[in-house]
C-alpha cells in the first residue's frame, strides 16, 4: 500500500518513476476517505490542491530533494495561504479563518515540492493532551478507536500511525509532540527553542511553543527536520546556530554514549508495561555499547505546576487578539457599528466591551477560558511575584539540574507518559489530571532542550466498552514511547541514539490494524 511507505521508500520509488507523485497523493487521499470517519484526524481537506501540486511536481521530474513529491498533513495552527486554518477553536470556525500568507515551515516545504493534504485535529489553540478540546470533537486512537490519540497533536499522531500521509507536522508547548507520537506508535521530535521558526504558527505560549515533525521512523525525522530547522529572518526567537547533517548523524554507532536514566521520572502509579519497556530499552542501549548512568533531576516534581503557571500566563495575552474585530467572528451578535445588517434583529452589544464579551465566550471553549482566567490572574498587581516571578525562578533551576546532568550523560532516557493512552472521556471533568498526563514532559520545554518520542513497546489494555465484541485483554495492544532528551541544539545526538535503538529493535513499521 503505498501511503504505508516512509518517506525514503517513497522517495527512491519516485526516482526511479516507479510511481508518480500524483499516485502517491492520490492514494493518500483514498486512504484518509476511507478510514477517517473513524479517527477524526484530518479537519480540513485541501485535496484538490494538493493533486494539482502533485500533477506540477510530476510534470517538472525532479527527484532530487528527498521531501519533493511527498504528501503530509499540517496540525490545524499551521497558517498556509489560502487553506482554513482555524486551531480547532470556534472562534476561528465560525468565519472559517482563510490565512493570506503560510508560515515559513510550510513554506519551506513547498519549497522543495512536499504536498499538503490538509489540517489535522488539536485541541483547541493546543491546549491539552487528548485533542478532546477539539471544536471538530477528539481524534481516535487508530490503535483502540475508544482511547484518545493523545493531544494536543493528536490528529498528526493518528494521521501518521494510519498512513493518511507520509509525515505530520505538529506543535510541542508542554508536550504535545511527543506524548500523541507515544500514545499512537509513531515518532516525533520537540526541537531546541529557536531551532525551528514559529512564524505563522499560531502561538500558545510563546516562550514554551516549538515546532516540528512526527513520521514513521527516525530517519524521516532526520530528512524532514533538515528541510525546517535554521535562523528565519520572520521569527527573532531563532537562533543562528549551524545545523547539522542529521541523517549523517544516524549512524548506527552508540559505543561509549552516556545515557542518563533519572530516577524522578519512575513513579509510583506508573503503568508496570511501561516502566519495564523502558528499563528494557536501557538495557538495550547497554547492549549497544552505551553506559547507562544513575542521575537525577531534583527539580522534576516542580515542573508540571511551574508550566502551568507559565503556560497560562502566555495564554492570557496570546488569546487577547481574539476579540472579532482582529481575529475572531465567533459572536452571533453584530458588532455594535452594525456592520451586518442581515442579523439586526439580534440584540446588538451596547458597547465595544461587550462587543469582545460576546465574540470570547461564544468562540471561546472552556479549557482557553480557563487558562485565560489562571494566566491573568497569576500575572495581577500582587500576584505576580507569588505565582508568575515564582515560576521562573523554578524554570531556572529547572534548567540548571538538565545543564548538570549533561556534564555526566550525552542523552537522557525516559518514559514519555506514565500510561499509555487513555478512554476519551476519562479526564474529561477533571482538568488536573488531564495536567499530569504532562508529568514527564513540562521539564524540557522550560529548560528550552529538545527530545523525542520513539516507540519502545506495548502494554496490554482490558477492552473498553468500545472494542470489539469478546476482545480479552491480550487483544488490546497499546504503543508506550520512549523519550529520549538531549542538551541544547543535540538535536543530532538523540536522533542517532534513538535511530540506533529504533534499528536494534522490532518496533518500528508496527501497525495498528484499521481495515
Ligand atoms: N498538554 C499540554 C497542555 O495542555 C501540552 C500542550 C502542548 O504542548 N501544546 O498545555
Amino acid at each position: 500500500m503505498l501511503p504505508s511507505l516512509t518517506i525514503t521508500e517513497a522517495h527512491e520509488q519516485l526516482k526511479k518513476r516507479s510511481i508518480s507523485a500524483e499516485e502517491l497523493t492520490k492514494a493518500c487521499i483514498e486512504r484518509i476517505e476511507k478510514v477517517d470517519d473513524r479517527l477524526n484526524a484530518v479537519v480540513h481537506r485541501n485535496f484538490e490542491r494538493a493533486l494539482e501540486e502533485a500533477k506540477e511536481v510530476d510534470r517538472k521530474g525532479e527527484f532530487d530533494h528527498p521531501l519533493t513529491g511527498i504528501p503530509y498533513l499540517a496540525k490545524d495552527v499551521y497558517c498556509e495561504s489560502g487553506v482554513p486554518t482555524t486551531a480547532c477553536s470556534n472562534v476561528l470556525r465560525e468565519k472559517t479563518y482563510i490565512p493570506p500568507f503560510d508560515s515559513t515551515t510550510t513554506r519551506r516545504l513547498k519549497a522543495v515540492g512536499a504536498i499538503s493534504l490538509g489540517k489535522t485535529n488539536t485541541d483547541e489553540f493546543t491546549m491539552g493532551a487528548s485533542t478532546e478540546t477539539s471544536c471538530y470533537g477528539p481524534t481516535r486512537n487508530p490503535w483502540d478507536v475508544s482511547r484518545v490519540a493523545g493531544g494536543s497533536s493528536g490528529g498528526s499522531a493518528a494521521g501518521v500511525a494510519a498512513d493518511f500521509g507520509l509525515f505530520a507536522l505538529g506543535t510541542d508547548t508542554g508536550g504535545s509532540i511527543r506524548q500523541p507520537a507515544g500514545f499512537c506508535g509513531c515518532t516525533g521530535i520537540r526541537t531546541t527553542y529557536g531551532r525551528t521558526s514559529r512564524y505563522g504558527v499560531m502561538s500558545m505560549a510563546s516562550s514554551l511553543d516549538t515546532i516540528g515533525p512526527l513520521a514513521k521512523n527516525i530517519e524521516d525525522i532526520a530528512l524532514i527536520l533538515q528541510a525546517i530547522a535554521g535562523k528565519d529572518e520572520r521569527d527573532g526567537t531563532t537562533v543562528d546556530v549551524p545545523v547539522p547533517d542529521y541523517r549523517a548523524a544516524l549512524t548506527g554507532d552508540v559505543k561509549g554514549l552516556r545515557v542518563g536514566l533519572p530516577k524522578e521520572y519512575f513513579i509510583d502509579g506508573m503503568d508496570p508495561d511501561v516502566e519495564q519497556s523502558v528499563r528494557d530499552a536501557a538495557k538495550q542501549f547497554e547492549e549497544l555499547g552505551a553506559t547507562i548512568v544513575d542521575i537525577s533531576l531534583p527539580h522534576t516534581k516542580y515542573a508540571t505546576a511551574t508550566y502551568y503557571i507559565i503556560c497560562p500566563s502566555e495564554v492570557s495575552s496570546n488569546m487577547a487578539r481574539y476579540d472579532g474585530v482582529r481575529y475572531g467572528h465567533g459572536s452571533t451578535r453584530p458588532p455594535p457599528s452594525g456592520r451586518t445588517s442581515s442579523t439586526q434583529a439580534l440584540e446588538k452589544p451596547k458597547n465595544l466591551l461587550d462587543y469582545y464579551e460576546s465574540v470570547r465566550s461564544e468562540g471561546f471553549g472552556p479549557e482557553v477560558k480557563r487558562r485565560i482566567m489562571i494566566g491573568t490572574y497569576a500575572l495581577s498587581a500582587g500576584y505576580v511575584d507569588a505565582y508568575y516571578r515564582q515560576a521562573q525562578r523554578v524554570r531556572t533551576l529547572i534548567r540548571r539540574d538538565f545543564e548538570e546532568a549533561f556534564e555526566e550523560v550525552d542523552v537522557i532516557l525516559s518514559p514519555v507518559s506514565p500510561t499509555p493512552a487513555f478512554v476519551v472521556g476519562a479526564h474529561t471533568d477533571d482538568p488536573i489530571a488531564m495536567y499530569l498526563e504532562d508529568i514527564f514532559l513540562s521539564s524540557q520545554v522550560l529548560a528550552g532542550i529538545p527530545a523525542l518520542s520513539v516507540p519502545c513497546g506495548f502494554a496490554r489494555a482490558k477492552p473498553s466498552p468500545e472494542a470489539p465484541a469478546g476482545a480479552k485483554e491480550d487483544d488490546i495492544l497499546l504503543p508506550i514511547g520512549l523519550q529520549i532528551m538531549g542538551k541544547q541544539w543535540g538535536e543530532a545526538t538523540i536522533l542517532k541514539a534513538a535511530h540506533a535503538y529504533e534499528q536494534a529493535t522490532e518496533w518500528r513499521g508496527k501497525k495498528p490494524l484499521l481495515e
